[in-house]
């Protein structure tokens, strides 16, 4: 019966299958899908984990509106940070003004790409979210998976994925249909969190080394494994190059204000030093 639900999978990164076991866990159907680190190349996976066909249900309706996107904080939060990286994808020199968000929600970005002139597509794995873009939006968004909808190759300038890369199962398997469906110097934007990377991040994984060590309990964490890899920055450029990409610009962000002012003073080599989100910006070469 599990094995019908869950799965062992390799580091999608180097395809080693040999990893130590991190002190966290997400209880998924009663098996214990637990963080593990990759002893040769160092990402961050869920091992074992749900198979592929029950992903979608981990993303209902409440999904979007508890995370703030449909009709909630993507409206009156994120417009800033999306002018931002249009800007400067816009100073890229892409002369296709095609853009593909993949994992677009409820096409906020996707929106704002439309009112600068860009022809937009998405792709959405949850319908109600997709179709929420299609009658709200105006957008042209398929539900489903990059990997379920066949774009023609280099028919797009820049694809953009925010928060999306950790969900995938096989991140470096959708890099590639990105790579294939970027024009020629076509941009890609990747936008994703770095738990393991940020301060608390590591104190906490320290403290949960020494719990591990004192009562021989893990940290069961909340909800279902959405986020089925944890990049640092070393892991997420490591996949990019593999993936055949050229890194253009790195911007990191930190979630406190005062350590953000201390990492300020530091040389350029402490950049990204506890930086709890990325934002990349690569040339498909
Ligand atoms: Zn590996």
């Amino acid at each position: 019966m599990k094995s019908e639900l869950i799965e062992y999978v390799h580091c999608d990164l180097c395809g080693s299958g040999d990893y130590r076991i991190l002190p966290r866990f997400y209880s998924f159907q009663g098996v214990d899908c637990y963080h593990v680190k990759c002893r040769i190349c160092g990402l961050i996976y869920v091992n074992p984990r749900p198979k592929r066909e029950h992903l979608r249900t981990f993303y209902p309706p409440h999904y979007f509106h508890g995370s703030g996107y449909v009709g909630g904080l993507s409206d009156s939060g994120y417009p800033t940070r999306f002018d931002s990286i249009l800007d400067t994808i816009q100073s890229s020199m892409v002369y296709n003004s095609a853009l593909l968000e993949v994992g677009c929600a409820d096409a906020l970005f996707l929106s704002k790409a439309l009112e600068r002139g860009w022809q937009v597509k998405g792709v959405e794995i949850s319908d109600y979210a997709a179709r929420y873009a299609r009658e709200n939006r105006h957008v042209d968004v398929v539900t489903g998976t990059l990997e379920q909808v066949r774009f023609c190759k280099e028919s797009f300038g820049c694809v953009y994925m925010g928060d999306v890369l950790e969900h995938l199962p096989l991140p470096k398997e959708s890099l590639a249909i990105a790579w294939q469906v970027l024009c020629h110097r076509g941009v890609l934007v990747i936008e994703c969190p770095l738990f393991y990377n940020s301060l608390y991040g590591k104190v906490s994984h320290l403290g949960l080394l020494i719990r591990l060590k004192i009562i021989g309990r893990a940290h069961m964490m909340e909800g279902p494994p959405r986020h089925l890899y944890e990049f640092i920055p070393s892991t997420l450029e490591k996949l990019l190059v593999l993936s055949g990409y050229e890194i253009s610009k790195k911007v990191y962000q930190t979630q406190s204000k005062i350590l953000r002012e201390i990492l300020s003073v530091l040389p350029e080599r402490f950049e990204g030093i506890f930086s709890n989100r990325i934002l990349v910006y690569a040339h498909k070469i």
